[in-house]
């Protein structure tokens, strides 16, 4: 009998939700002995003894012999094999780290915030010590890592290998981030843009899926695009296509962090947004913008409507240029859901040409904020597929 079709309260389903409680605990925590599984579970000593044989004889898992206080004991983790890929990605104030079997199945993660203005040795210093901690906590070791996906939030010169700004994110100027990155992890690194891994990440298991002409828009501290044509993320010819943030809505607008003036991102940026609210709401964090304009504080929900409109007319700019088939709106803004784009919208409506708005598709991201994560793990993947043949010889020096 297929265990998902058993009648809810049943031997079958029972024995279903146990097995789900048993891999969401391994999946959270990382690997574990019994005794601890029984305890992160809440099931009897003897039903996980049981699960795990179960769940062991299908292949779910590994068993590996280990020391807990001083005592032998098994502990049991997710099957993975012996290949982990690893996804990093960088925001201005924080670092999420995930590692994974595959696009889908991401076996453990982990967040941890960076100070502002921090430099590239500080960030990739962080990043690698978590990812050293994720494969612990899974049971494996470094060197199962086979291939690691690094995104940042700048343009990246593809050609260089280096941030393609002097002045965004100038503490990573100059940097050869995959190279120095695979000194630290001991495994092929790729590096690419937060944007357009966020389009890869939705491309592969979220709201782009299918979609042949799309983009994906990171509304976060920074503004970005990652534009899909013909099913694939588009790059430009070094590497730093979909910079949306950095189109000019007013020639005679505030100077801007890239040297320009009157960029979206001096309107919608989360420094604009904190700054439209100093004089009445003090300092705040674009976490804190979030959650009051969600609890319907007025100022806060005006400075996102305001920042809605001028999203509107950059997007109808896209519109009219790619004539696009859907828009993801992703990142940390894009939580506030109508507030945003509402006005979004109808300045799209306004501004665009109205047969390429009547067959444009806005979405939600699916993967929120994880959309740059999960596109650095598919990213690895495909470093992986590219470098198989040489992992021998890299993963030996490690
Ligand atoms: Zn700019």
């Amino acid at each position: 009998m297929n265990p998902s079709q058993a009648a809810p309260g049943s031997q079958a389903s029972l024995r279903e939700a146990n097995r789900l409680r048993v891999l969401d605990a391994l999946r959270e925590q990382g690997a574990m002995t019994q005794v601890e599984l029984a305890g992160a579970t809440g099931l009897s000593p003897a039903t996980v003894s049981n699960m795990v044989k179960e769940l062991d004889g299908a292949g779910a898992l590994e068993l590996s012999p280990s020391i807990r206080n001083g005592r032998r004991a098994v502990l049991v983790s997710l099957a993975t094999g012996n290949t982990l890929l690893a996804g990093i990605a960088f925001g201005d104030r924080d670092v999420r780290v995930a590692v994974a079997t595959g696009p889908r199945d991401i076996v453990g993660r982990q967040r941890m915030p960076l100070p502002a203005n921090h430099n590239a040795d500080e960030g990739m210093e962080r990043a690698a010590r978590l990812l050293h901690d994720l494969v612990e906590k899974a049971g494996k070791t470094m060197p199962d890592v086979k291939a690691v996906g690094v995104g940042i939030p700048a343009p990246v010169d593809s050609v260089s290998g280096q941030v393609g700004s002097e002045s965004i994110l100038p503490g990573w100027r100059g940097v050869d981030v995959a190279d120095e990155m695979r000194g630290r992890v001991g495994a092929p690194v790729s590096v690419d843009n937060t944007s357009n891994l966020g389009a890869l990440g939705e491309l592969r298991c979220g709201a782009l899926q299918g979609v042949q002409n799309g983009a994906y828009i990171k509304l976060s501290y920074g503004v970005g695009a990652g534009i899909v044509l013909g099913g694939e993320v588009f790059r430009g010819i070094a590497g730093t296509a979909g910079e949306i943030g950095h189109l000019t809505i007013d020639e005679h607008g505030p100077v801007c962090r890239c040297g320009n003036r009157g960029c979206l991102e001096t309107f919608i940026g989360a420094h604009a947004l904190s700054d439209a609210l100093a004089g009445s709401h003090g300092r705040l964090t674009l976490r804190d913008i979030i959650a009051k304009a969600i609890d319907g504080d007025a100022g806060c929900r005006r400075v996102i409507e305001d920042a809605g409109r001028h999203l509107g007319v950059a997007l109808a700019g896209l519109v009219n240029l790619l004539n696009p088939e859907v828009v993801v709106l992703g990142g940390q803004l894009s939580l506030v859901g109508h507030v945003l784009a509402d006005p979004m919208q109808r300045a799209l409506e306004r501004s665009a040409i109205p047969s390429a708005v009547a067959s444009l598709v806005v979405r939600e991201s699916e993967l929120q904020t994880d959309a740059d994560v999960v596109g650095a793990v598919v990213a690895a993947e495909t470093l992986y597929a590219a470098t198989e043949g040489h992992l021998v010889t890299i993963t030996s020096m490690a």
